[in-house]
């Protein structure tokens, strides 16, 4: 029995891949066999995955992007940037990867209407909060029409998307903070959270301070163990020094951001 205050337990799960799409070119989702980990899993949560031994030791951090518990499943959607997420690129469908999770806190859900605000592959883990409530909208920024292919994605979670493309080949020219004074303004949101570059996270909290809108940032840092043992991947807070595996990804934007 779990009771409040206690730790979920995290579990190593040799997963097979069910299936291994492709959206764009670059960008990879894999659907995995993990149904401990799908069980208890919360949006905002990551997973530590290993890659093929040739291409690094360490596993790699990964948002959890959507789950099935009664099928047992979790999505990871992610980019290729080096060798291990290159290497995981090249396991196909039938293939085992070991999977540690689920990892670090989630995002605060008990929102009536949250604005979810995601740039790239930051749309990640917001993907799963919007599978997760009921009435979420979300705002997704992109350099072009072909990285908000995002779209499809969230619409069947979604009650509204609004997007920005740098570009303007689609949605609203400029970055996801041209819209958000607007939809903050007019909108009944009573919460915000945001994941993406840091520098647009940064943005976004500033902006949702100016209308005192509580507002959640997912941070990005290098990390080896996930678990909170080698401190690699420490933050300044308000708060104190804090890990990002273990204390976040998901903190208060007012804890590390600014005055906010
Ligand atoms: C909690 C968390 C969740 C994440 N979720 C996702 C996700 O859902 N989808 C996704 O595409 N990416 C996600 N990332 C980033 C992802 O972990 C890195 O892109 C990946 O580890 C790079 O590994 P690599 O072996 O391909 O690259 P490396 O060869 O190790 O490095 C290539 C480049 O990636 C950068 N990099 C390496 N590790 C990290 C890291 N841990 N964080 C940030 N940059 C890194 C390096 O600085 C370098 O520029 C997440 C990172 C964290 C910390």
């Amino acid at each position: 029995m779990w009771v409040e205050g206690m730790t979920l337990p995290k579990v190593i799960e040799e997963a097979r891949i069910l299936s291994h799409e492709t959206p764009i070119t670059g960008v990879d989702i894999l659907t995995l066999a993990a149904p401990m980990i799908a069980h208890t899993a919360l949006p905002g949560q990551f997973v530590q995955v290993s890659v093929p031994a040739d291409t690094g030791f360490l596993r790699r951090p990964l948002g959890i992007a959507e789950v099935s518990r009664t099928d047992g499943w979790i999505r990871l959607i992610y980019r290729q940037v080096g060798h291990g997420t290159k290497g995981l690129a090249e396991e196909e469908t039938g293939a085992f990867v070991s999977v540690l999770g689920p990892l670090g806190n989630g995002f605060d859900t008990a929102l009536r209407h949250p604005l979810l605000v995601g740039g790239g592959m930051g749309l990640t883990p917001l993907l799963f909060f919007a599978a997760e409530h009921p009435h979420v909208s979300v705002l997704m920024g992109g350099r072009t029409k072909e990285e908000v292919f995002w779209e499809e994605i969230y619409r069947p979670h979604v009650s509204e998307c609004f997007i920005t493309t740098d570009d303007g080949s689609y949605g609203a020219q400029g970055f996801v903070t041209t819209l958000l004074p607007t939809l903050l303004r007019d909108g009944d949101y009573d919460g915000v959270a945001v994941c993406g570059p840091s520098v647009m996270m940064e943005r976004v909290a500033a902006v949702a301070a100016q209308y005192n809108i509580p507002c959640e940032v997912s941070l990005e840092r290098r990390m080896a163990c996930g678990l909170g043992a080698c401190l690699s991947c420490a933050v300044d807070t308000k708060s104190g020094r804090r890990k990002v595996c273990k204390d976040g990804p998901v903190f208060p934007a007012a804890e590390v951001y600014g005055d906010g």
